[in-house]
């Protein structure tokens, strides 16, 4: 009987569990054990519901369809179709600001704007392309910084790809990978060697009814926050008639290869097992592995992680700034990397009979600079000093100057894995090694091949489909009963 044994429950290993036993499937494990070290499943998916109807999330908080139907497809087929919300394309949330120079800008880029100067960018927007087309082709890989002012200039490596990378990464646009993190942008310059063009390659083996489905959401969400989807993953895999064991509070204490097979160690004993896939961060991986395989354990501990803390505020007012939120350059305010405007993307989510009176925000401090933060914050971690922190930039940045209703401070430790340059070459020698010495392990998780949802999900799906011998990702059929909304 094969057996696969899953690292983590956050939604990279929930989902693998999902896609590996797929059904109408001749799937390849009879059964699947899935081992979580908390006490909670759903790892960086966690949001709080109270009792009033406001929901907070703690990690991520929506959704992009676009380039990748695969988390939609997921959510319709677990039931969850009448709890998704949607923010519509062209709507005043796609608004986007970058808040510099103490001004919110907002970011209005179009071709009706190609003889404009679009602050904070300081040249008109024609400049930029014609750089682009006369710019030389890169080398092998470099920093999102390099690429993006060898290209288009050092302002929009400045303020438009510096805020952008804060905004996704945490991290700093001088250290990540060009490669590994804008691809697209990377791959255009190998291939046509110049990015701007209206003609992206679309991505693969989309459903045309899905994409029709999609067609004019700008991100999309569940009712009851993010962690709804990892719950109905787990309520899923929890089903009487399915092959699978859960177990919260129990850590992985050591992986082993053995004869072809994979011996999981965890505080109750061990358990052998034909497949494993390894969810986990990468640097905890490293720590479970064995000496003999040292050399990988260094590679894996290369992939570094920053903290993120997430303060969310419910204020009694409505936004005075429409639109999705903010992001800050480094220059402007290192540990201050921007407020999301949740209210105005999914006020869905505000407490009962709000009424459009209610802008529940989200401040998002530390990444990168996080060493600059705790200096703010004199060295103390205080959930009360940190609040203050978020209130400031609420006012400061939004011109809010009431008492907020609600303020809720949590801190994400080593959360965001960082692509950094070279990352793409220590993925091939990883999987190299992987494939070399014939492991049966699957690396998936945020810390290989994209951080966004979207990306691990997708991740996972590929995984169990290269074991279990599907072809490579086919949505499947929609009922129509879906497109109802
Ligand atoms: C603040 C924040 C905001 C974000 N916003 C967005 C967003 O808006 N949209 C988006 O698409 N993405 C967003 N992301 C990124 C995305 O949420 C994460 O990249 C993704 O959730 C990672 O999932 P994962 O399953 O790979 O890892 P994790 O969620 O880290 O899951 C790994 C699990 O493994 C467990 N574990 C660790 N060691 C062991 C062990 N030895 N044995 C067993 N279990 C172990 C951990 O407890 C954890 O539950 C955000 C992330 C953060 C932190």
């Amino acid at each position: 009987m094969a057996r696969a044994v899953v690292l983590g429950g956050g939604i990279s290993g929930l989902s693998s569990a999902f896609y590996a036993l797929q059904e109408g499937v001749p799937a390849k494990f009879a059964k699947v054990t899935l081992l979580e070290a908390s006490e909670r499943f759903g790892g960086w998916l966690h949001s709080n519901k109270y009792k009033d109807g406001t929901v907070f999330d703690y990690g991520p908080r929506s959704f992009r369809p676009q380039g990748n139907l695969n988390t939609i497809d997921l959510a319709l087929k677990l039931g969850l179709r009448d709890d998704i919300i949607i923010a519509k394309k062209g709507d005043i949330l796609d608004n986007r600001y970058i808040y510099s120079d103490m001004t919110l800008h907002e970011l209005n880029i179009g071709v009706n704007k190609l003889f404009k100067v679009i602050p904070p960018m300081k040249k008109r927007l024609i400049s930029y392309i014609l750089q682009d087309i006369r710019a030389a082709k890169g080398k092998e890989d470099e920093s999102v910084h390099s690429f993006v002012s060898r290209r288009y200039g050092t302002d929009a490596a400045d303020f438009l790809a510096n805020p952008m990378l804060r905004g996704i990464y945490a991290g700093d646009v001088k250290k990540l990978s060009i490669r590994s993190t804008l691809s697209i942008l990377y791959e255009m310059e190998q291939r046509k060697g110049r990015t701007l063009t209206t003609k992206y390659p679309k991505s693969p083996s989309v459903h045309k009814a899905l994409e029709d489905y999609v067609k004019d959401w700008s991100i999309w969400s569940l009712r009851a926050g993010c962690q709804q989807l990892s719950d109905a993953l787990v309520e899923y895999l929890s089903r009487p008639d399915m092959p699978t064991e859960l177990h919260q509070n129990t850590p992985c204490r050591k992986l082993t290869f053995k004869d072809g097979a994979a011996v999981v160690t965890t505080d109750e004993g061990e358990t052998t097992a034909d497949h494993v896939f390894s969810s986990i961060y990468s640097g905890d991986l490293a720590k479970i592995l064995p000496d003999e395989h040292g050399e990988l354990a260094e590679e894996l501990r290369g992939i570094p992680a920053v903290s993120v803390i997430v303060v969310n505020l419910e204020y009694p007012v409505e936004s005075p700034v429409k639109g999705f939120g903010h992001l800050l350059p480094s220059s402007e305010d290192g540990p201050v990397l921007g407020v999301v405007y949740n209210s105005c993307v999914f006020p869905e989510q505000d407490r009962h009979k709000a009424n459009g009176k209610i802008s529940r925000f989200t401040v998002m401090l530390g990444g990168e600079w996080y060493d600059d933060l705790l200096e703010r914050l004199d060295g103390s971690l205080n959930p009360n000093g940190i609040a203050r922190l978020a209130i400031d930039v609420i006012s400061d940045q939004l011109n809010i100057t009431e008492k907020p209703l609600k303020v809720d401070v949590i801190i994400q430790n080593d959360c965001i894995p960082q692509y950094l340059v070279g990352h793409g070459e220590r993925l091939e020698r990883i999987f190299k090694y992987i494939k070399d010495k014939k492991l049966p392990l699957s690396l998936v998780g945020s810390s290989y091949k994209g951080v966004s949802v979207n990306d691990c999900i997708y991740n996972s799906k590929l995984a169990a489909e290269r074991l279990t011998g599907l072809p490579p990702y086919i949505a499947p059929d929609i009922p129509q009963k879906h497109f109802v909304r």
